[in-house]
């Protein structure tokens, strides 16, 4: 059993003068669907079960199994619109889109039409989960196949979220964590969240932006020869590596009561005053390095911009609480990195 569900129309909500899109075996485009008449609206595609009209339930053959009569329906779709206008002799077609319904036109205009000329765009040509939809268009038919994506749109969203996420930056850290540190001395809970969130979204950003000319998200495999491949990921252990020392070391004075409330000096921070960010910007860069794109290198300078506003204004703060002793630490030790005083004289 198979069902073909494209929506109320005249035929299924048995309206008696069917207009003129029924009439012309168009069902989707049934001016009278939105009448709401008839046996509709019981159970659904998710449901446990549901009504359908009589002329939608079609027999599938024995011989053909589940998984073969599932694409019947996405099939159909393609079918139809390969009919509707077909290729004649050598015309060439343009199949826009190559997901299921795309795939299903060029295979379809490929066996309807043998001799004309397919170009399949393809959005993600290098889906890992879905071998190439560039490779499968050529499978399917497709003589020629592009890459699509309405870039200049991509970027711009692109751009527009970087930029609002700078603009979150200054607002969380110059504004609201700076005056929780000047009022109280201390982070609020809420600022603290605020801190979270700021980063939370720039680690998200690959993820929810993903253009396809930045595909981390879809293709685990980075797409790089192996020189790169080997200082990204370097640059991602030395860097976690680093992250993991810092809080270590933090944990371990914590443990031993040792500089509980002082300045912490010492260990990594001998080398560096923010010697997390120097790991995360490793991370990064890392990222960077195995894929690479401009959308990529873009968010390795959000990185420091984001991570540049959260170190001044905490530094505006450890100035106020430990004065001088700070200002002495800072002559020693370096903001993030370069010539290290403090390791040489101790
Ligand atoms: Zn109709």
């Amino acid at each position: 059993m198979i069902l073909d569900m494209p929506g109320a129309h005249c035929v299924n909500q048995e309206i008696e003068s069917r207009c003129r899109h029924c009439r012309a075996g168009s069902y989707a485009l049934c001016e009278n669907g939105s009448l709401g008449q008839g046996s509709r609206g019981v159970g659904g595609g998710w449901g446990d079960g549901f009504t359908a009209y009589e002329t939608e339930v079609y027999r599938v053959p024995d011989a053909l199994g589940d998984e073969a009569a599932v694409m019947i329906e996405p099939l159909a779709v393609s079918v139809r619109t390969a009919l509707r206008r077909l290729p004649q002799g050598e015309e060439r077609a343009l199949v826009v889109g190559s997901g299921t319904i795309g795939l299903g036109v060029v295979q379809a205009v490929r066996a309807l039409s043998p001799g004309c000329h397919i170009t399949a765009m393809a959005r993600y040509p290098q889906h890992s989960h879905c071998q190439g939809q560039a490779e499968r268009c050529h499978q399917g038919g497709a003589g020629l196949s592009l890459r699509s994506g309405g870039t200049v749109m991509e970027s711009a969203v692109y751009f527009r979220s970087a930029l609002l996420l700078v603009v979150a930056t200054f607002v969380v850290f110059r504004l609201f964590v700076r005056r929780d540190y000047q009022r109280k001395g201390r982070l609020s809970p809420f600022s603290g969240f605020l801190e979270l969130l700021i980063w939370g979204l720039y680690m998200g950003f690959p993820y929810i932006y993903n253009p396809p000319e930045w595909a981390w998200f879809w293709s685990s495999d980075a797409p790089v020869g192996m020189p790169l491949r080997i200082a990204g990921v370097a640059c991602i252990l030395t860097g976690l590596a680093l992250a993991f020392i810092t809080m270590f070391w933090f944990g371990l004075r914590r443990a031993f009561r040792l500089e509980v409330s002082g300045l912490i000096q010492s260990g990594p921070y001998r080398v560096s005053r923010n010697p997390q960010i120097v790991g995360g910007s490793l991370l990064v860069v890392g990222s960077v390095l195995l894929w690479p794109s401009w959308y990529a290198l873009g968010w390795a300078l959000l990185y420091g911009v984001v991570a540049h506003t959260m170190v001044l204004t905490e530094e505006e703060h450890l100035r106020d609480v430990y004065g001088d002793a700070y200002v002495v630490y800072c002559e020693r030790v370096p903001r993030y990195l370069g010539f290290s005083r403090g390791l040489w004289n101790g």
